[in-house]
């Protein structure tokens, strides 16, 4: 396999969009399993979208998800082929609309904004397709030259020849065909010197030797644009790949409005990058395995353009959230206890500080041991855990009181507190989990009742909550006194309703 040279070329808005991560994560791996080089540059022509600090969050998140591109301005090295950024390479622009204006494939236009802007409402108004009517096409290119020279505001169009049929092949979409009937003398160079996307796009990918060009679907429209330039520099197209739109679960493009599009908004959910990597790479891939968990180096094996399908890829949160959880399971209780730790430091720092952080690393781990395998997010541990954390609230009979459970009567609910008081009373230090289930079982069983009798109103009485861990997780995590103090101010309350 001949090594690929892939490249992600975002524009500098602030976030990352998560089909921009998708992208990335394919391109790395495509150039990653061929030996090649994976790039990163910058879209920033369009300099009122800029937004400053973009660029500096964009190496931030990629190199969180292990997708550190091999070249790029600092942090990243330069392998000869840069600036990186399409604002700091004008004059690479400059040299190249130059051959087009002498070759004839695009003329300067002088057209007004004013006239552009008519131009525009009287074809909207005929119900025509807006696009540049040509005025400019036929000035006489010694004349166009004094008026460029004088300083006459211009842009730079593409001549489109009509009548020309374009055909082009996608790796995923295979033969593409377009009419040159439908593109417009497209601008390549704005008034104020910037070229737009489609001319920058064309220059760059051929000077930085990029081999596959993966981008969005929405683009596959601007491609023709595209070859038409390629073809009138005289360079060799890439190979193209419109990948499949992410869809939210309306089945419409996933946007902001219907879902949430930043990948940083995943991070602050409490996803583990290496789950988000699993579940994005298979946004409209699979191996064709029935295994699902994968890490960035096994998918990387398996990954193949040619299996990238063309429909649409929905978006499934219960999917992610799912494939997360197994993530949590697997890692081990100090792993997790680190990870969760950053999480919190970073995104809940509040419940860090005043809460988590009080209690030491032993206390939390034992939380872990008991979570890890309920645990979705890492933005749900404050939720799960606040009777780990702080009294259990008691505010009713009726909350210890469950017909399933055979516990219908305070008399029902205060012998089995009483039990409880009694079996811990009796732990040692060197008993271990096991013995005190044991222990506590054997003594149900000899006291005729049925264990949800009792360790139902003792894990409520221990929690305060409708969900937890078993009464014997709770009693083993909050230890003897605290486990004491709870059953016994439960039972306090329970006097006192009568
Ligand atoms: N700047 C475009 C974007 O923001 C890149 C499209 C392409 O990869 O050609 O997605």
């Amino acid at each position: 396999m001949t090594p690929a040279k892939t490249r992600i070329a975002p524009s500098p808005t602030w976030f990352v969009h998560i089909g921009t991560l998708r992208t990335a994560l394919w391109d790395y791996m495509i150039a990653k399993k061929a030996g090649g080089i994976f790039t990163l540059r910058l879209e920033d022509t369009d300099q009122s979208r800029y937004v400053e600090g973009s660029y500096d969050n964009l190496a931030k998140v990629l190199a969180r998800f292990g997708l550190v591109p091999d070249e790029w301005p600092l942090p990243f090295p330069d392998l000869g082929n840069g600036p990186y950024a399409q604002s700091e390479r004008l004059d690479i622009y400059k040299k190249e609309i130059q051959t087009l204006l002498e070759n004839g494939s695009a003329y300067p236009c002088f057209c007004s904004a004013d006239r552009l802007e008519n131009l525009r409402k009287e074809q909207e108004a005929a119900g025509l397709p807006t696009r540049y009517d040509g005025h400019c096409r036929h000035i006489d290119p010694d004349e166009a030259r004094r008026r460029m020279d004088a300083g006459e505001p211009h842009t730079i169009r593409l001549r489109v020849e009509r009548g020309e049929t374009l055909v082009f092949h996608d790796a995923i979409r295979g033969r593409v065909e377009f009419s040159t009937n439908e593109v417009d003398d497209q601008i390549l160079i704005k008034s104020d010197g910037f070229p737009t996307y489609h001319f920058a796009v064309i220059v760059d990918d051929h000077l930085m030797g990029v081999t596959h060009v993966l981008r969005g679907e929405e683009w596959l429209p601007s491609t023709p644009k595209q070859i038409l330039v390629a073809r009138a520099l005289g360079i060799e197209l890439p190979e193209y790949a419109h990948v499949p739109l992410i869809l939210g679960p309306d089945r419409k493009k996933l946007s902001k409005r219907t879902g949430d599009t930043a990948v940083e908004q995943y991070l602050a959910a409490g996803y583990l990058e290496e789950a988000l990597i699993n579940y994005i790479a298979f946004l409209g891939w699979n191996p064709k395995t029935t295994e699902e968990i994968f890490s960035l180096e096994a998918l990387t094996e398996k990954f193949d353009l040619a299996d990238v399908q063309r429909a649409g890829a929905v978006f499934d949160r219960t999917k992610l959230d799912w494939m997360n959880g197994e993530y949590i399971k697997a890692l081990s209780v100090q792993d997790l206890y680190d990870r969760l730790s950053a999480y919190l430091q970073e995104y809940q720092r509040d419940f860090y500080e005043q809460t988590f952080s009080k209690k030491s690393p032993e206390y939390t781990r034992s939380i872990l041991k008991e979570l890890s395998t309920r645990m979705k997010r890492l933005e749900e541990y404050p939720g799960l855990t606040p009777f780990f954390y702080g009294e259990p609230e008691i505010s009713s009979v009726d909350m210890f009181l469950n017909a399933k459970m055979k516990v219908s009567s305070i008399d029902d609910v205060r012998s089995a507190l009483e039990m409880g008081i009694e079996i811990i009373n009796n732990s040692t230090q060197s008993e271990s989990l096991e013995q005190f289930k044991e222990r506590f079982l054997s003594h149900i069983a000899e006291a005729g009742r049925k264990n949800g009798q009792v360790l139902w109103p003792v894990r409520v009485a221990l929690s305060g909550a409708e969900h937890s861990p078993g009464a014997f997780e709770l009693a083993a995590i909050l230890w003897e006194t605290e486990s004491l103090t709870r059953l016994k101010r439960a039972l306090a309350f329970l006097s006192g309703m009568q």
